[in-house]
C-alpha cells in the first residue's frame, strides 16, 4: 500500500476509532430498526449528528469551498477512511459519504448556477435531503446512455419531461428531495449531444413512483431502487444543469469519482472477509485436519489477498490520477479499478461463502450478502464489457513500442 500522507492517517485513524466505539457496537441496533421500516434508522440519525459534530464530514468531496461544510481531502487522501466505511453497508451515510449524494453533490458543485445551489446543493451539504440520479430506463439498452428515449421540451419557460426510469437508486427513499434526471432535448442533435441533466423536486405532479426493484431478492427502506414513471412533469428551464445538450459530458464528469468511491468501499468490505476466512478455517476441522491446513484453503486466502492488493494499488494510482490530471486522464484507469475490483470483491465473496459452508449462504456472514453486491457492482457504473471497451480503445491510441516488431523480427 502506498503510505499516505499524515493528515489523511489522523483523518483515517478518527473514523476508524469513531467506527469501532459507535458505529459497530450498534450495528445490530441499526438492522433491528431498518428491519422494522426505518428508512433512515434513529441510530444512524444519533451518529450523524456525532460525526458531523465532530467534524467527520463530507470527507469525500476535494472540491469543497471555504463555507461548505467538511473535511477537504484529495481522493487518494479519502482512500483510508472509504476502506473502513465500506466495513459496513451504512456506514457511509454517517459521515455524508455516500452514494448518491456524494457524486451528485459533485455535480452540483461543478454544474450549477448559484440559485441551484443555493436549493439542492448546500441542504445536501449539510445532510438535509437526499437525492438520486436517473439515467437508466427499463427498456433501452442503457449503459449506451445514447439509446434513452426520456424526452425533455422546451414549452415557453418551462421543460416538460416524459418516460419511465428505473434503478434510480435513493429516488424513493423518505429523504429523497431531488431527482436528477437525464433525458432528450434534442433528438435531431448528434448521439452524444442529444441529452441534457434537469433537476425536478422529488414531489413535482407527474413523478409516480412504480415499485422497489429486489436486488437478488434484497430489499430494505434504507436503501432503494425504484421504477417510477414522469408524466407531463414541468420545472422552470432554470433548472436544467450546465447547458442543454452537455448531458453527457456532465455525466462523464459524475461517474469518475462514484466509480473510485464504490471500489475504495469494496476494498474495505473484503478485507473484512479475508479476516472471516482466515478465523474460521482456523476454528473448524474436517478429517482430524483443520481447514486452514488444507492447500486448497491456503489458495483461497492468498489469491484474496493477491487480488485485493493489486485493487488497493490501482485505486490508489486511479485516485492519484484523477487528483493530479482530472477526470478525462483518469479515464482508463477507472475503467480499470471497476473491473479490476468487482471482479476481485466478487471472487473474495465467493471464496469466503465456501469456506463457511452452510452458514455462507445464510446471513449470519456478511459474505452473502456482499456477493449479491459484488454481482450488480459487475454491472452498475457500466457492465464489465463497457469499461473493457473502453480500456482496449485507450490502449491502442496509446502503444509506443510496435515499431520494435521491425527489430524483433528473425527474418
Ligand atoms: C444495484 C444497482 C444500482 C443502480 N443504480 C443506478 C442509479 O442510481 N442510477 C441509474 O441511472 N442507474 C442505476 N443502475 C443501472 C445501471 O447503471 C445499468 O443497469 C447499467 O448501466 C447497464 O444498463 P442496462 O441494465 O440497461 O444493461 P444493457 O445496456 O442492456 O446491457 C446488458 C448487457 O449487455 C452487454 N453489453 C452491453 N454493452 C456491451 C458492450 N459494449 N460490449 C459487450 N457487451 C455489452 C453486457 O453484458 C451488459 O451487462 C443501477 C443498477 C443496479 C443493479
Amino acid at each position: 500500500m502506498l503510505e499516505l500522507p499524515e493528515r489523511a492517517l489522523e483523518i483515517r485513524d478518527q473514523v476508524n476509532d469513531f467506527f469501532q466505539r459507535r458505529i459497530l457496537p450498534n450495528h445490530s441496533l441499526w438492522l433491528e430498526q431498518a428491519a422494522a421500516g426505518q428508512a433512515q434508522p434513529e441510530i444512524e440519525q444519533t451518529l450523524r449528528a456525532e460525526a458531523k459534530a465532530l467534524g467527520l464530514w463530507n470527507m469525500a468531496l476535494p472540491r469543497l469551498a471555504d463555507d461548505e461544510p467538511g473535511l477537504r481531502l484529495s481522493n487518494l487522501e479519502f482512500t483510508g477512511v472509504a476502506e473502513v466505511l465500506g466495513r459496513l453497508e451504512w456506514a457511509s451515510r454517517v459521515f455524508n459519504c455516500h452514494a448518491p449524494d456524494v457524486p451528485n453533490m459533485e455535480l452540483l458543485q461543478l454544474f450549477a448556477s448559484d440559485a441551484q445551489k443555493q436549493r439542492w446543493l448546500y441542504p445536501l451539504l449539510e445532510g438535509d435531503i437526499g437525492s438520486a440520479f436517473a439515467m437508466t430506463e427499463p427498456y433501452e439498452a442503457s449503459s449506451d446512455p445514447s439509446n434513452l428515449t426520456t424526452r425533455i421540451h422546451r414549452e415557453g419557460d418551462q421543460y416538460v419531461i416524459n418516460g419511465r426510469k428505473w434503478f434510480a437508486s435513493n429516488a424513493s427513499h423518505a429523504n429523497c428531495e431531488l431527482l436528477v434526471v437525464v433525458g432528450v432535448t434534442d433528438p435531431e442533435a448528434s448521439r452524444s449531444k442529444r441529452q441534457s441533466l434537469v433537476l425536478v423536486p422529488r414531489n413535482t405532479p407527474g413523478v409516480e413512483m412504480v415499485r422497489d426493484l429486489p436486488v437478488f431478492d434484497h430489499r430494505s427502506p434504507t436503501n432503494t431502487h425504484p421504477e417510477f414513471t414522469l408524466t407531463d412533469v414541468r420545472v422552470p428551464i432554470a433548472n436544467l444543469l450546465g447547458e442543454q445538450g452537455a448531458g453527457f459530458a456532465i455525466g462523464q464528469a459524475r461517474l469518475g469519482p462514484a466509480r473510485l468511491h464504490h471500489c475504495m468501499r469494496a476494498i474495505g468490505e473484503c478485507e473484512v472477509l479475508i479476516s472471516l476466512m482466515v478465523l474460521r478455517s482456523q476454528e473448524r476441522s474436517t478429517f482430524g485436519k483443520r481447514i486452514d491446513e488444507y492447500s486448497s484453503t491456503q489458495a483461497a486466502i492468498s489469491f484474496s489477498r493477491i487480488e485485493l492488493d493489486q485493487c488497493r494499488l490501482l485505486v490508489q494510482q486511479a485516485a492519484h490520477l484523477l487528483d493530479t490530471m482530472g477526470n478525462k486522464a483518469a479515464r482508463k484507469q477507472i475503467s480499470m479499478i471497476k473491473v479490476a475490483v468487482a471482479n476481485s470483491y466478487q471472487n473474495i465473496a465467493d471464496r469466503a461463502i465456501q469456506l463457511y459452508g452452510a452458514r455462507g449462504v445464510t446471513n449470519d456472514t456478511p459474505a452473502a450478502r456482499a456477493f449479491a453486491k459484488a454481482r450488480a457492482f459487475r454491472i452498475y457504473d457500466g457492465p464489465d464489457e463497457v469499461h473493457l471497451q473502453t480500456i482496449a480503445r485507450l490502449e491502442a491510441g496509446e502503444q509506443e513500442l510496435g515499431q520494435m516488431v521491425h527489430y524483433l523480427s528473425e527474418r
